[in-house]
């Protein structure tokens, strides 16, 4: 495993392909920091004997030690302690701890690529490629991006009906050494400051698309890939300073031909396995939020509660039945997410067979309490902050400069005209709605809550898999019975 120092100066000798506001950067840029604190947390927690058990796990490919952001789930448990490693480690920073795209888009591909090869008509050894890789991602403890999301055009066209054709990733030409792809994936977050990107398709595939149906993985400083970067930091700070530098990134990748050699290649053509790997990656991502969200609303609803102790609120019945709604949605969240993986097979629901087997034994999340459990906190979080407003009232909207508040001419107005609560230091409180505006009204904020709405897919998407996956005819059966209506006439 690595230090954080370790990962730090990998990222300081990598390759410069990264752009941001008409510049090309280096990787250690100032405005990538936040995100690398971030990152680098997770490699403390598995170093750290505390939290030594649940952030690392034993590979099963050579039983040493790994962090657990790396390993492929091998039974129910691997997946409990999934969730609760991402809960832990987003309550360090009161958001989302960056890392989880790897795990969940490798424990898409392990299963993707197990299936793929056993096709008679597989380009290369995608399972054989697939496990050479992952032997090196977890001996070398590599930081993994996915790219799922494609620029997608035409929003109501196919891939192949789309009128320029790069509109989602695919394969433009098959050589003896690799394949040559083109096209662009947005949103990519942490792929500036990852090692490795994973590159999966988008969305289930039909005939004629094969082309899109491709599956790989390449260094993060490749030259054949440009990354175009947006950051999301927080206002700097100069007197007031935060407990956490907190801050994430997300690019533009674009694949611009870019040269792939087959040992990288994990699927190429495999139309039915190409949307297989769309919906895995996209389910085991839904589980990771069932992890976050919770973290997310752990932070909010302490929030919540502060700025009601702060206002001399608490105890108003206002106040505890807002303060109750934000447990309820993070605590179903949670439950959604433990009943998702204490009920995980290595298996898939494939439309018309129900829940086959799939992959080789890794175990995947069931599909229905995954979604429901994203959907559910997914869609919540701009309600959570309509509560946190209601609870804190306007000041966050108009709260004096950091200047302002140390410069001897106004210091002592503005402590004494911003104090809410005799029984707190004014200090605590300042620091205490900087916070809230760092988390609820600065322009990362925004960022952050279009994140935790269409990150893993937007709701849409999680009803689309509920509805398509459940069992409604044994609900109308029950219907049927307690009505006294004819039952279902039994399939011949
Ligand atoms: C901060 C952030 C971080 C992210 N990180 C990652 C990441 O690391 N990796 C990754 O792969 N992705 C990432 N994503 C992308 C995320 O998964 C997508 O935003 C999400 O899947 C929605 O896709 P979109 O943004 O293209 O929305 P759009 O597709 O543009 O959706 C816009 C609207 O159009 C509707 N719509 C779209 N297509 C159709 C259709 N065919 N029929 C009817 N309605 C339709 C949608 O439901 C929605 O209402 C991230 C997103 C954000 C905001």
């Amino acid at each position: 495993m690595r230090t954080r120092a370790q990962y730090i100066e990998r990222l300081g000798k990598m390759n410069r392909n990264l752009y941001s506001n008409g510049q090309m950067i280096d990787r250690l840029d100032e405005r990538q920091e936040g995100a690398i604190n971030v990152m680098s947390l997770t490699f403390d927690a598995a170093w750290d004997p505390a939290s030594m058990d649940l952030c690392t796990a034993k590979s099963h490919l050579t039983g040493k030690t790994i962090n657990r952001f790396n390993h492929i789930h091998q039974n129910a448990q691997d997946l409990h302690k999934k969730q609760d490693m991402t809960r832990f480690m987003c309550n360090k920073v009161g958001q989302c701890i960056q890392r989880c795209m790897g795990i969940d888009a490798a424990n898409a591909i392990n299963a993707v690529s197990y299936e793929a090869q056993k096709s008679p008509k597989a380009k290369t050894t995608y399972h054989k490629n697939w496990l050479k890789w992952l032997e090196r991602f977890q001996n070398e403890d590599l930081v993994a991006s996915c790219a799922q999301t494609d620029v997608k055009g035409e929003r109501l066209k196919r891939p192949a009906e789309q009128t320029d054709p790069d509109m989602y990733v695919h394969v433009v030409e098959e050589r003896s050494d690799g394949i040559i792809v083109r096209g662009c994936k947005v949103h990519i977050s942490e792929a500036s400051i990852s090692d490795e990107i994973l590159v999966v398709p988008n969305r289930a595939l039909q005939k004629g698309e094969e082309a899109y149906a491709v599956a790989f993985a390449i260094p993060s400083d490749y030259e054949g890939i440009k990354q175009v970067v947006h950051f999301h930091n927080y206002r700097k700070r100069d007197t007031y300073d935060r407990g956490i530098e907190y801050g994430y990134t997300d690019s533009y990748i674009f694949f611009d031909d870019c040269f792939v050699p087959w040992e990288r290649v994990f699927l190429c053509g495999e139309i039915q396995h190409g949307g297989l790997a769309a919906l895995l990656f996209a389910l085991f991502h839904r589980h990771s939020y069932s992890g976050c969200k919770p973290a997310m609303l752990d932070y909010v609803i302490g929030m919540g509660a502060l700025a009601a102790e702060i206002n001399g609120i608490e105890k108003t019945p206002h106040v505890r039945e807002l303060l109750s709604k934000l447990i309820m949605t993070g605590e179903l969240g949670y439950a959604a997410g433990y009943t998702a993986s204490a009920l995980a097979k290595p298996e898939v629901y494939m439309p018309g067979l129900g829940h086959v087997p799939y992959g080789p034994g890794s175990y995947i999340p069931n599909s229905i309490y995954a979604n429901v459990g994203r959907c559910l906190s997914g869609e919540a979080v701009f309600h959570e902050q309509e509560i946190l407003c209601n609870i804190a009232g306007g000041m966050p909207a108009t709260f004096p400069y950091e200047n302002d508040l140390t410069n001897p001419e106004t210091k002592h107005l503005l402590e004494k005209y911003l104090n809410r609560n005799p029984k707190i230091p004014i200090e605590e409180q300042i620091k205490f709605w900087m916070n809230f505006i760092d988390f609820g009204l600065s322009g990362s904020a925004g960022s952050t809550l279009y994140g935790a709405y269409h990150g893993g897919g937007s709701p849409i998407m999680e009803q689309i898999a509920i509805t398509s996956q459940y069992d409604m005819e044994s609900k109308k059966d029950i219907v049927r019975a307690i009505a006294g209506m004819k039952p279902r006439a039994k399939k011949k």
